[in-house]
C-alpha cells in the first residue's frame, strides 16, 4: 500500500487540510483510521544491530511526536519542527543555544515566563539581555551590541499586542548576524508565518491555540533547512530530554485538526468584542491589533490581517476597578493562559509580578467558542456594575 502522506505532500495543500491530514496515515498494522499512542520507550533491534524502524529510544524520537513534529513543521511552512515539554522547554532550548557572555534583545513585552528565564536563569550563566521596543526596527538596530547573538521578538506581544515588523528585523538580524526568533503563540500559524519573512527561529507554546482545550502543556521550535544549529537544536532536546509525552502528542495532534476553524472563530468575536469595549463608558483603552485605534493597527494589516482571540483592555478607574470588573463576570472564568475553548479572563499585572509595565488597570481576554453575544452581554453588565 502507498504511503498517503508521500502521495499527499506531492501537491500544495491549504493549511486547514495539513492540519488534518499531515504527519498522519492510516495504520498500516490495523487499518486504524486514528493514529494509535505509542507509549513504548524503547524499540527493538534487527539481528544486526540496526533500528529498521528508525526509533531507538522515546527520549529521542517517539511515532507520534514525529507525526507530530512533521504536521508542526508544514503548518509553518518548513520541514524541521521540534516538539517539546512545554513552550518554556522550548525557549530554555532555544536559549541554550548560546554562551556566557552573549547578549540578547528581546522585546519589551514578551511573555512574563521568557522575561523571567533571561533574568533569572541565564543571568546566572553570564547571558545577558536587554528590553526593546522590536515594533521600532531602529531602536532595535541601536540596541545591538558587539556580543548580541539573538533578538527574541513576540509579535504579537502580550498584553499589549504590538505588532512587529518581522520582515525587517530578519533583514536587520542577518545584517547583524544574530539568531532571530519569533513567539508566534498568538498569532497561531494561521494568522502568521514568520519563518516566511526571513525569521530564523519560530516559538509556539502548544499549551495555547494549537492545544486549544486548556487540558496539555507543549511547546514547539520551528525553523528552515539552513538553520545553521539545527543539530545542536536536536541535541538539546534529545540529550536535554524536555520532550513531550507520547499522550500529550496525540492529544495535541488531534486538537490540531481543528485549528483553523477555531482560531478564525475566535478571533472573530474578539474582533467584534474589541470594537464593543472601545465603545463602552467605562473602558479607557482597548488593545487589539485590529482595532482601528491601536498603535500597531496599520502593520497588523500586513501581518496579522487575521487578527487573534486576545484583547487587552483598560478601565477607568485603578487595579480595584479591574479587579472589580473581573469578579463581576460570571460567564468568564478567571483564569491565566489563552487559546482555549472557554473565554478566560484575567487581571493581568499581578500574575506577571514585579518589574512588570504592563498598567495595573489592564484585563487580558482570551475569547472562547461560545457565542459572541453571551460574552458581550457578561461583559457589559460586568462593565456597568462597576461604573455605577
Ligand atoms: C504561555 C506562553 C509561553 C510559555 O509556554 P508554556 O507552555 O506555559 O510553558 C511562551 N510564550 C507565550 C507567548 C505564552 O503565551
Amino acid at each position: 500500500m502507498p504511503h498517503r502522506e508521500s502521495r499527499k505532500a506531492s501537491r500544495k495543500l491549504h493549511r486547514d487540510t495539513l492540519a488534518v491530514h499531515a504527519g498522519r496515515s492510516v495504520d498500516p498494522s490495523t487499518g486504524a483510521v486514528t493514529p494509535p499512542i505509542h507509549t513504548s520507550t524503547t524499540f527493538e533491534r534487527a539481528p544486526d544491530g540496526g533500528y529498521p524502524q528508525g526509533h531507538v529510544y522515546s527520549r529521542q524520537s517517539n511515532p507520534g511526536r514525529t507525526s507530530l513534529e512533521s504536521c508542526l513543521a508544514q503548518l509553518e511552512q518548513t520541514d524541521e519542527a521540534l516538539a517539546f515539554a512545554s513552550g518554556s522547554a522550548a525557549t530554555m532550548a532555544v536559549f541554550q543555544l548560546l554562551k556566557p557572555g552573549d547578549h540578547v534583545l528581546v522585546t519589551e513585552d514578551a511573555y512574563h515566563g521568557t522575561r523571567h528565564q533571561l533574568e533569572n536563569l541565564f543571568q546566572h550563566w553570564q547571558v545577558e539581555h536587554d528590553r526593546v521596543d522590536t515594533t521600532d526596527t531602529d531602536a532595535v538596530a541601536r540596541s545591538i551590541r558587539s556580543n548580541t547573538r539573538m533578538l527574541w521578538i513576540e509579535s504579537p506581544s502580550n498584553p499589549l499586542l504590538r505588532v512587529s515588523d518581522l520582515a525587517r528585523l530578519a533583514d536587520l538580524g542577518r545584517t547583524q548576524n544574530l539568531i532571530t526568533v519569533c513567539d508566534n503563540t498568538l498569532a497561531t500559524p494561521v494568522f502568521q508565518n514568520p519563518l516566511i519573512h526571513g525569521i530564523d527561529l519560530v516559538l509556539h507554546s502548544t499549551t495555547k491555540y494549537l492545544g486549544g482545550h486548556s487540558d496539555l502543556l507543549g511547546g514547539a521550535v520551528m525553523h528552515g533547512a539552513e538553520f545553521e544549529d539545527a543539530e545542536r537544536l536536536r541535541d538539546i532536546q534529545a540529550a536535554g530530554g524536555a520532550v513531550p509525552s507520547a499522550f500529550d502528542c496525540w492529544l495535541l495532534l488531534r486538537s490540531i485538526s481543528s485549528l483553523g476553524v477555531r482560531v478564525r472563530a475566535q478571533a472573530a468575536s474578539a474582533h467584534e468584542i474589541a470594537i464593543r469595549l472601545g465603545e463602552h463608558p467605562a473602558v479607557e483603552d482597548v488593545f487589539h491589533p485590529l482595532h482601528p485605534d491601536h498603535r500597531d493597527h496599520e502593520r497588523a494589516q500586513v501581518y496579522l490581517p487575521g487578527g487573534t482571540g486576545l484583547i487587552s483592555f483598560t478601565v477607568r478607574g485603578d487595579e480595584r476597578a479591574a479587579m472589580a470588573t473581573v469578579a463581576e463576570t460570571r460567564l468568564f472564568t478567571r483564569a491565566t493562559s489563552l487559546g482555549g475553548v472557554e473565554s478566560l479572563i484575567e487581571h493581568r499585572a499581578s500574575i506577571e509580578g514585579q518589574g512588570t509595565k504592563t498598567p495595573s488597570n489592564l484585563i487580558r481576554l482570551s475569547i472562547g467558542l461560545e457565542h459572541v453575544d453571551d460574552l458581550w452581554a457578561d461583559l457589559e453588565q460586568a462593565l456597568d456594575a462597576v461604573s455605577t
